[in-house]
């Protein structure tokens, strides 16, 4: 299990972006909350540095900054935790470098089935999709569910259509393929669906404290390479894959969906800070454990109601950063 421990002052960010062995990194000054900070993560999986080339690590840094930047504008200018989000996952959706939008995995029957969620930590308010096939960027279909439905979760067509009805931009489903995410399906159809990790990294989600102190997270995600026609992962489940809570928390998780909502990672790890008093990165760590103990892997990004902000993940890598007022971040593999 890999923890990173990073809190809002100078002395203890030397260790951020730098995981160790599981209670290894001690916190060293009292939590502060930040004036506001954002947090991402572009997926965990069996991420190794014999695997990436020197330019394939460039080219994530560059879309990991890309997107902290994105949600960086928005909250260094009063903006929202939610927009913040929001922001920040938008050019990882564009960006084949991440399942999610276009670079999203196929279905074994070749297509995309796109899962995304939105949480708002202000009053709760949520909003998600699954299984959309049209809408180019999931996390504005989500959003507009949160903000335009009396509903919180839309499904296929009706997913798709409410997307269109909110005036969003529609694309043919041909739009996210990529070659690589082909080579991908082909190679797992043949191997009878077996996958390797590497096959499952990729989903994206932020997580955010904004100059009010409102916490917001979001998760969007292509699901898993050859996932059968219908399949929903976590990623679209409020309390599986996204929570948001001010004051107690905000989480985005990626990993082997079907164990993550069967633990209810999210809100187990919200649960435990709010009724247990426990540390997020603690709380985090047992969610993860219990993913592990039922045979699935995966990891979080987390964050208290004071901005104190985690990375927590039980595979070999898992691309993420961090921006505040003072400071960004951004590692991808497991000891950096
Ligand atoms: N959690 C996603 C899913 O199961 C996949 C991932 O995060 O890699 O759909």
């Amino acid at each position: 299990m890999i923890r990173v421990i990073c809190i809002g002052t100078l002395l203890a960010l030397a260790a951020c972006g730098r995981p160790q062995n599981a209670g290894s990194v001690e916190a060293t000054t009292e939590v502060e909350r930040p004036e506001w900070r954002l947090v991402i993560h572009g997926g965990a999986g069996v991420i190794l540095r014999e695997n990436l080339n020197a330019e394939q690590e460039a080219a994530y840094v560059e879309a990991l900054e890309t997107a902290l930047d994105a949600g960086a504008d928005i909250l260094r200018n009063g903006g929202s935790a939610v927009d913040a989000v929001q922001a920040a996952v938008i050019p990882m959706e564009n960006d084949p470098l991440f399942n999610a939008g276009v670079g999203a995995v196929y279905t074994a029957a070749y297509e995309h089935e796109l899962d995304a969620s939105i949480m708002d930590g202000r009053d709760r308010n949520a909003g998600s999709v699954a299984g959309v096939k049209r809408v180019k960027n999931p996390v504005l279909a989500a959003r507009a569910v949160m903000d335009q439905s009396e509903h919180v979760m839309f499904a296929g067509q009706g997913a798709d259509d409410f997307a269109q009805a909110a005036g969003l931009e529609m694309v043919d489903n041909s739009h996210f393929n990529t070659e690589r995410r082909l080579r991908s399906l082909e190679s797992v159809l043949e191997r009878q669906k077996q996958r390797t990790s590497a096959e499952k990294a990729g989903t994206v989600g932020a997580i955010a404290i904004d100059v009010n102190g409102n916490v917001a997270a979001t998760t969007t995600t292509g699901g898993m390479t050859a996932k059968a026609q219908g399949r929903i992962g976590d990623a679209p489940l409020i309390g599986a894959a996204t929570y948001a809570q001010n004051g107690v928390c905000a989480v985005s998780a990626t990993g082997h969906g079907e164990y993550f909502i069967r633990v209810g990672v999210a809100k187990t790890i919200c649960a435990r800070a709010e009724l247990a008093g426990d540390a997020i990165g603690d709380a985090a760590q047992e969610a993860l454990d219990q993913v592990a103990a039922l045979g699935g892997d995966g990891g979080v990004i987390v964050m208290d109601g004071n901005g104190h902000y985690e990375y927590v993940f039980n595979s070999p890598g898992m691309y993420r950063g961090m921006i505040d007022p003072e400071r960004r971040e951004t590692a991808i593999f497991e000891a950096e």
